[in-house]
């Protein structure tokens, strides 16, 4: 969380670092703020958005071509002018953003304190900066030399980026637990927590490892160093990423792009991976490690929030296909709850942006446990990318919206795959099940598209259940973690209570909750329990519970007993999930939009979860 962006060179750097803030605003919208230097070292930052802060500067210099900027998402500190960044050194010669944690902020300022600083925020990034400034001015040393020698005495995470009003010419870059990408363009550098902000200037770039700082100098190659002060050689990426994908392209919300997005998405997730003809599904970037996943005597699957629920599915298919053992587990719980990882244990990790802090600690655990470690995100280069032996990207394109709805879907389509592949390896499916599922797999493009086109219809219904204060969600089998999936879009952007649930779970606590003003979505395809969640719907109509059932195209039953029908096409039971969801997305899209919300960046949120 919290965006970072900064850039050196002979360009005036206001526009960039402003464009790039709002790329970079899915990271955090609590407050933003710039530092520009011209006729000095200048912050304008306020609370609020990135426009917020444009409004604010219209009236202030903004000249300058070497500039930093930061659109946070508060930890530590309510979300005001004061707690915003940039924050000064006590002399106000620094300046410096943070995306992170520094964890043993207290007992440093109290020492910093006793050494005469003053603080004029709450927040544990401002002690950082005036920790340099202190480190600086004692021994006399560069920016760079400062930096270091401060990170040395940090507890926690950072991605930070910091100017000298005494050595306007440089730009100092650092991370460890945060994403930082430096841009290397012609005669000017950037800086920034994803790609995003630099992709139309350069498609050079370097991500920095944990614990390097980056010297950036007009004229100069940048200079990367350790936190023990080698220099080490950086490894420059070509990156691949398109424009217009970072573009509303004439949807209303990014939201909304995404979600109509899919059958394209989908798409690029199978690409290349399997073969109807041949019969053969091929994961080139676990082909290596394949053998192992299938002699695994346990598969865990560590994730949090969307990723977490696409895990429950790739536990039920991993199981189901591959007949290998799996667990999942919420990946902030993993990591403190000392469990037990041996080192034939597989462990793959979830996550679209690849720098769920969480994710991450409960990766490098698993390592250090020895087991093989293995990762399904998004973002190509990405920090869980980096770190895991092996894994398959999603190629779902970068996604925006606050709120995951593609990711989610590229990430089951992805699992589908693994346990497929796994599931051949081992020999533990028939042939003409693999067969039937492939077949089914080529076709889901298509029926996403199908299921796109009953948007007029979602829409109405949600007219319907706007003000609705609660929703309950059900589905079995596979669709159980739909339902919750499905419940999680709705809180995120709607702010309406809402609880997924499996529906033969419901007799035991939430029935309690139904009468005439509860809609209850109830995920009810003709495969797998089917009479099962009949039986289900039967018992919320009879406590006048409003149905809105998601069905199989053509079916009767429980479009009989339901009160609004959404139909998808056939497929086959492992394929469901895909299908189900998207009416799912669009259904809390139309609550939200109805109800005011702003759908892309819900109130409290943001993506890319860099702190724990
Ligand atoms: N801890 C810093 C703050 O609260 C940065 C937060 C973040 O990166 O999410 O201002």
């Amino acid at each position: 969380m919290c965006g970072i962006v900064a850039y050196i060179g002979k360009k005036e750097a206001y526009p960039i670092l402003i464009k790039g803030l709002k790329r970079l605003e899915y990271r955090g919208y609590d407050s933003a703020g710039i530092c520009l230097l011209n006729s000095g070292l200048n912050v304008y930052k306020c609370k609020g958005k990135v426009a917020d802060l444009e409004a604010f500067a219209s009236s202030k210099d903004i000249s300058g071509t070497v500039g930093i900027g930061h659109t946070r998402w508060a930890t530590h500190g309510e979300p005001n002018d004061v707690n915003a960044h940039p924050h000064y050194s006590g002399n106000e010669k620094l300046a410096l953003i943070h995306n992170g944690i520094i964890e043993n902020y207290d007992p440093l300022k109290k020492e910093l304190v006793k050494r005469g600083h003053i603080f004029k925020s709450d927040t544990d990034t401002e002690v950082l900066v005036h920790l340099i400034e202190d480190v600086q001015a004692n021994e006399n040393l560069s920016l760079a030399e400062a930096v270091r020698i401060a990170l040395t005495q940090v507890v926690g995470a950072y991605a930070i980026a910091v100017m000298d009003k005494s050595d306007p010419n440089v730009i100092i870059g650092a991370k460890k637990g945060s994403p930082m990408v430096v841009g290397i363009g012609k005669n000017e550098f950037f800086l920034a927590s994803d790609a995003t902000p630099i992709i139309e200037y350069t498609n050079e770039v370097v991500y920095l490892e944990d614990e390097q700082i980056v010297e950036l100098r007009v004229g100069q190659d940048p200079i990367v160093r350790s936190i023990e002060n080698e220099v080490m050689t950086p490894y420059i990426h070509e990156l691949e990423m398109k424009l217009e994908a970072l573009e509303k392209g004439g949807y209303e919300h990014f939201m909304l792009k995404e979600i109509f997005e899919q059958p394209r998405s989908i798409s690029d997730s199978m690409r290349g991976r399997y073969h109807v003809q041949s019969g053969t599904v091929t994961l080139g970037g676990i082909s290596d490690y394949e053998q192992k996943m299938a002699n695994a005597k346990r598969i865990i699957i560590v994730a949090c929030g969307t990723s977490w629920h696409a895990g429950l599915v790739g536990e039920y298919l991993i199981e189901d296909l591959a007949r290998i053992p799996v667990e999942v587990e919420y990946a902030s719980e993993f990591r403190y709850r000392n469990p037990i990882i041996n080192e034939d244990d597989v462990v793959i990790a979830i996550s679209q942006s690849g720098e769920t802090a969480d994710t991450l600690a409960a990766l490098e655990l698993a390592k250090s446990k020895g087991a093989t470690i293995i990762g399904v995100c998004n973002v190509v280069g990405s920090s869980i990318s980096r770190i895991t032996d092996a894994g398959s990207y999603t190629h779902a394109g970068p996604e925006i919206g606050v709120a995951s709805t593609k990711a989610f879907t590229s990430q089951v389509t992805v699992l589908l795959l693994m346990a497929l592949r796994l599931a051949h390896k081992k020999g533990s499916i028939a042939e003409s099940r693999f067969q039937r599922i492939l077949a089914s797999l080529e076709k889901i493009p298509a029926q996403v598209e199908e299921v796109l086109q009953s948007a007029e219809l979602v829409k109405y219904i949600a007219g319907q259940y706007k003000d609705s204060r609660n929703f309950l969600y059900l589905g079995r089998g596979y669709n159980f973690p739909v339902a919750l999936e499905g419940a999680l879009k709705l809180k995120e952007i709607s702010y309406i209570h809402a609880e997924g649930y499996p529906a033969a779970e419901m007799k035991h606590g939430p029935i309690a909750l139904i009468d005439a003003e509860m809609p209850v979505v109830v995920i009810a395809p003709s495969k797998g329990s089917y009479e099962k969640v009949l039986s289900n719907i039967q018992e919320v109509k009879a406590r006048k519970g409003k149905i809105i059932a998601v069905v199989t195209k053509g079916d009767t039953s429980a479009a009989e007993l339901a009160d609004h029908v959404i139909e998808i096409p056939e497929t086959e039971e492992e394929l469901v999930p895909i299908l189900a969801s998207v009416p799912l997305q669009l259904l809390s899209y139309y609550i939200a939009v109805m109800r005011g919300c702003n759908v892309d960046q819900p109130r409290n949120l943001a993506k890319s979860v860099t702190v724990e």
